[in-house]
């Protein structure tokens, strides 16, 4: 059947999700995990800790998943504590400082956005800690890119994250002071996500006996990316590069740790979405930084930025977004990390 989809009104503030429905779906038990688990046979290595990968392999054999052993494993999920009290305490602490460092921030631009409504985006929004089996169970359930230690539900305005960027001991050495401050980027990262302009499409459907019904909701912008009805992803590199900068200048503000320190929490930043942050430093050679945090946070800073990379590239955002796809394609058949090269070609900078 045809799909019909209108431009929803809707924004992220009009969207309410009940609590229990929804961590309830991020929660999972045990052999709901393993099931998950089991799609993945490659990725047993990640789990060796828990389960030998002999026994990981064997997660989807029907005989196997009858045994004690498997119950036991399952049992075993049951009992690692998802720690959802950890992660409130963070979230009540933090959330206040990263509102006023993103607002102070904002202004300090000198870009015009009202800071309530900054703060209004951020009601409603759920954070929760997830154990790893269940942060890769949500992973394959969910089909979310594999990279990511944090994950921004734009629907279900819910932030999962996890530690897996430590190794368990590395991570048991640390302090529980040190392992706040290291969540922060993390959790940053998505906040920033999460508070970017986002709208929606509304997907109907046919009623039997005729007239439509909403069926669900579809992301249709989130920052200055999105998607065509649900389906092609558009900017998203860029977004995640305008993203990863922002934490880089917000991290200083937020993070309470000795000035040396910061500095090497900070200089870590610059790993992520590396490839994506030297197309957007191209970029910035000609064009304002302040229009791209623009675009991030409001409707019509998007369609300024369109008109200057214009302006200065010739470029339309729609031929940005097919060549920075067309060089992740490329890569991706080439089996290597993407390097943006043509992109980084068209905008003169190779
Ligand atoms: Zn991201």
């Amino acid at each position: 059947m045809e799909r019909e989809f209108e431009i929803a009104k809707i924004e992220s503030a009009d969207i309410s999700y009940s609590e229990g429905e929804r961590e309830a779906s991020y929660y999972m038990d045990g052999r709901k995990v393993l099931k998950y688990l089991s799609q993945r046979p490659d990725l047993a290595s990640k789990f060796e800790e828990f389960i030998p990968p002999q026994e990981f392999t064997k997660l989807s054999d029907p005989e196997f998943q009858d045994s004690d052993r498997y119950k036991e494993l399952a049992t075993r999920i049951d009992e690692v504590a998802a720690n959802n009290k950890e992660a409130n305490k963070i979230w009540e602490r933090f959330l206040p400082i990263m509102l006023d460092a993103l607002n102070g921030y904002i202004a300090r631009l000198g870009i015009d956005l009202d800071p309530d409504e900054i703060r209004k985006r951020s009601e409603g929004l759920s954070i929760i800690c997830l154990d790893i089996y269940r942060f890769w169970a949500n992973i394959i359930k969910r089909g979310i890119r594999e990279d990511a230690s944090g994950i921004y539900q734009p629907k279900e305005k819910l932030i999962a994250y996890t530690m897996t960027h430590f190794s368990k001991r590395d991570f048991e050495r640390l302090s529980t002071r040190a392992q706040f401050e290291n969540i922060k980027s993390l959790v940053l990262h998505e906040l920033i996500h999460a508070l970017s302009y986002q709208n929606f499409w509304i997907s109907y459907k046919e009623k039997e006996g005729g007239g439509k019904v909403p069926e669900g909701i579809i992301t249709r912008r989130i920052g200055i990316g999105g998607t065509t009805f649900g389906k092609t992803l558009k900017l998203e590199p860029l977004n995640e590069a305008i993203t990863q900068r922002l934490v880089k200048e917000l991290l200083p503000s937020i993070l309470e740790v000795k000035d040396e320190v910061k500095a090497k929490f900070v200089d870590r930043e610059d790993l992520i979405y590396k490839e994506e942050q030297e197309v957007l430093s191209i970029l910035t050679r000609k064009i304002d930084w302040k229009i791209f945090v623009a675009a991030l946070f409001s409707k019509d800073g998007l369609p300024q930025l369109a008109r200057s990379i214009r302006e200065q590239y010739g470029l339309s955002l729609k031929e940005l977004s097919d060549l920075m796809r067309l060089d992740s394609r490329k890569s991706q058949n080439q089996g290597k990390g993407c390097k943006y090269e043509l992109t980084k070609q068209r905008l003169g900078s190779i």
